[in-house]
């Protein structure tokens, strides 16, 4: 069996069809989140998260500290997703026997780091013995204000897509943790990959606008969350390849090879940047909002359409890419 993602929804699909609905929610499975009716003006929203050795991580790439800061970022990522704040968390391990007391401690130190950063509370959760690997699973209740709402379903023919900043330093701090590659700022790119950052301010603040129709957070790389957006939404997208925003790091990379760093930034996952669409006619207005408010940009990079295709262009010409899944440590990415 090959666990990718046409298989994962299968499996998902077969298990929720055997379960009868007992208490219909505003949204189940498919978003970042479930929604439920919490009182008059607030939904609450929930997800989980799990990362696993050797799969998610490799224990000695990444220091404790990190790793329970980035269990936390990954988790809460999916409540900015749609808009909310993170309040509550339940926190399972699966602890192998060979840890060690300081290990624990400082995983810890970085887990609370992030709750106490977000005034987020640890309410339960379940502690074990594993054989041989670490499991950390996560899960996160959140909450939003009813009208603030964003789901992958509801984008609008001819909204702009837009992401909340640089995008493919990640895929390339995994390839330098493989030793698939090696760069000048192997640190810059590895602290990219282990220590990524939730955007819950900067999705909560695009979420009280109206015409911010859609969201999800990067997760699995562009590529992969705008097709969830245009499948839920029935809708396609034209991505203009080169307004892609990259750090200066990652585009030296690729100082001859333009296609292989639009390929890399659009493949790119664990970036928890926010991709979400804005009606065209407020796109200015909300980019100067956002702007003055955060002091950074919101990137423009392409604009949903009618026709349900993923199409790439490069100065209004049409580009063919080959675009592969994300893997994280279980499987090899492909070679630069
Ligand atoms: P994300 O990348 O935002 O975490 P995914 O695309 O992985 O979300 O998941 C899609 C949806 O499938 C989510 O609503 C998630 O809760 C649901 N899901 C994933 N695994 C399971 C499972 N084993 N049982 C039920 N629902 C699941
Ligand atoms: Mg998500």
């Amino acid at each position: 069996m090959m666990l990718d993602e046409r298989y994962e929804f299968k499996l998902i699909n077969k298990l929720s069809s055997k379960i009868k609905i007992s208490r219909p929610c505003v949204v189940g499975i498919g978003d970042d989140c479930s929604v439920e009716e919490l009182n008059d003006q607030f939904y609450q929203i929930t997800t989980t998260d799990l990362l696993i050795e050797g799969i998610h991580f490799l224990k000695e790439q990444i220091t404790p500290y990190e790793l329970g800061q980035k269990s936390i970022e990954v988790t809460i990522s999916d409540i900015a997703a749609m808009g909310g704040t993170p309040k509550s968390i339940f926190l399972s391990l699966g602890i192998p026997n060979k840890f060690n007391e300081q290990y624990l401690e400082d995983f810890f130190k970085g887990i609370a780091e992030v709750c106490n950063k977000y005034h987020i509370d640890l309410r339960g959760g379940d502690t074990s013995k594993s054989l041989e690997h670490f499991f950390i699973n996560v899960l996160v209740q959140g909450s939003i204000k009813k009208e603030n709402l964003k789901l992958r379903s509801t984008a609008k023919n001819q909204d702009i897509v837009c992401v909340s900043g640089n995008i493919g330093d990640s895929l390339i701090g995994l390839k330098v943790i493989l030793e698939e590659l090696e760069t000048k700022n192997n640190n810059y790119f590895i602290n990219k990959h282990n220590c990524p950052k939730a955007q819950i301010k900067e999705a909560h603040f695009l979420a009280n606008f109206s015409e911010v129709h859609s969201m999800i957070d990067i997760s699995d790389g562009i590529m992969n969350d705008i097709q969830h957006i245009c499948t839920q939404s029935n809708l396609g997208v034209n991505i203009e390849l080169g307004k892609i925003p990259v750090s200066s790091e990652f585009s030296e990379l690729f100082k001859h090879n333009d296609l292989k760093r639009f390929q890399m930034s659009l493949e790119s996952g664990e970036e928890y940047q926010i991709l979400f669409t804005i009606s065209p006619g407020a796109f200015n207005r909300i980019s100067h909002a956002y702007q003055s408010f955060f002091n950074k940009e919101i990137y423009p990079i392409g604009t949903m359409t009618k026709d349900t295709n993923i199409k790439f262009s490069l100065n209004n010409k049409s580009v063919e890419l080959d675009i592969k899944p994300f893997h994280h440590f279980g499987k090899k990415n492909e070679k630069i």
